[in-house]
């Protein structure tokens, strides 16, 4: 039987770039130590205090259908969270809780793009942004932000590629580069979406995991608050990835239509997931940079180490749980890097490919294991990236 072409077509003509994940699982299966650089997921489990909160919650009977735009205190709060950080006057209206981030850039696409709309978003970025347009029947167009610019897209690219586009997804902080738009690149952003009539959908996931300067939310922007969707999660901030709690943050039409979309798809988030989500945020930021202080540390650590050495270069990453490795003095690409780590030391790393082709020659480390670990692996991967970088230059 003939599947809809929506849907065999998701990945688009290339693999879906989690190949070296894919092998380092299974060589894990066959009980081959990795250690494993890969996703990001915390080194730690969901705080047994979130977990009690589940549990009451569970327990005192919200095992029913929950409200599908979210329980009301918990849309309140990151009405409430979101007006802080932004100074944007925002309540419950504006406000769906989505199971998920990844559900909530699903749903934004959805809210925004009709079939063959032209969608744009920045290169590098998270791998399952052209998969996600794509299943809205809208057309991935990814826009390079270079590695010399620290990943800093440029709006004179964006503006380059606005023909026949509804919406520009960005993503600060930045998974995979760790770049924090500065305060020009968001203005520039800012100008070319509100110039061409765009969309902005914002993925703001990593806002909690900041080191260097500080992130700034669209929203904020003159001109923006009608035209953005912003996504927010408690799976980073929160080491909540599996219990899938996020939110979109969007003019009350939108929140309006988001709500029938999700009444007719995922039909809403868990009503105990939800209390457990409410009393995470209720934790304040005390607890939010506890769950992000190992990152703040080993990205130190990751710098200290390339640091002693010439072949790698580091993109210091101002935010988020991952470094970016520039490889390229090695004369391979991060794909062929990242197999021949794997296969020789047993370190998995992510392909800079995976990412997009302006990540081409370079590796994504996920800090995502003990300092001792990373340390180990980190050093490692500088010491064969010398020694192919050495062979490749007789
Ligand atoms: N956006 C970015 C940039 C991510 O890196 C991730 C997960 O890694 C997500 C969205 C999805 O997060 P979740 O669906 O767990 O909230």
């Amino acid at each position: 039987m003939q599947q809809s072409r929506r849907i065999s077509t998701l990945n688009g003509d290339g693999d879906d770039g989690w190949g070296v994940f894919m092998a380092a699982r299974k060589m894990i299966d066959e009980g081959i130590p990795v250690t494993e650089l890969t996703i990001g997921e915390h080194d730690i489990r969901t705080d047994p205090t979130i977990l009690a909160a589940m549990d009451a919650s569970a327990r005192a009977g919200n095992t029913g259908y929950a409200m599908v735009p979210g329980i009301d205190a918990l849309r309140d709060h990151v009405a409430a969270r979101v007006q802080a950080a932004s100074g944007v006057a925002t309540t419950r209206d504006n406000v769906i809780i989505t199971p998920g981030g990844q559900a909530g850039l699903f749903m934004a696409h959805h809210a925004t793009c009709d079939e063959g709309d032209r969608a744009l978003f920045i290169d590098p970025y998270y791998a399952t942004y052209p998969g996600t347009i794509r299943s809205v029947g809208a057309i991935p167009v990814p826009v390079a932000a270079r590695s010399r610019d620290g990943f800093q897209p440029r709006a004179d690219a964006i503006a380059d590629a606005t023909p026949g586009a509804k919406t520009l997804l960005i993503n600060s902080p930045n998974n995979p580069t760790g770049a924090i738009y500065a305060p020009e690149t968001m203005a520039g952003i800012a100008g070319v979406v509100r110039d061409h009539d765009l969309w902005l959908i914002s993925d703001e996931v990593y806002d909690t995991q900041v080191w260097e300067g500080h992130h700034i939310s669209p929203r904020s922007l003159p001109g923006m608050e009608e035209r953005t969707l912003q996504i927010g999660s408690l799976s980073k901030s929160h080491a909540m990835t599996g219990s899938r709690c996020g939110w979109i943050v969007a003019p009350e039409e939108v929140t309006g239509n988001l709500i029938q979309l999700a009444t007719n798809t995922n039909y809403g988030v868990a009503g105990f997931v939800q209390s457990a989500g409410l009393f995470a945020l209720e934790q304040g930021p005390a607890f939010e940079e506890r769950i992000a202080a190992p990152f703040r540390r080993r990205r130190q650590i990751v710098l200290d180490l390339v640091e002693g050495q010439q072949v790698v270069r580091a993109i210091p990453a101002q935010g988020a749980m991952y470094t970016m490795l520039d490889l390229r003095a090695t004369g391979m690409s991060g794909e062929d890097f990242a197999y021949a780590l794997l296969d020789k030391h047993r370190i998995a790393v992510m392909p800079g490919e995976s990412f997009g082709k302006a990540a081409a020659g370079h590796v994504r480390v996920a800090l995502t294991v003990d300092d001792d670990r990373l340390r180990t692996a980190v050093a490692t991967l500088l010491s064969f990236a010398a020694e192919l970088a050495e062979q490749a230059a007789k």
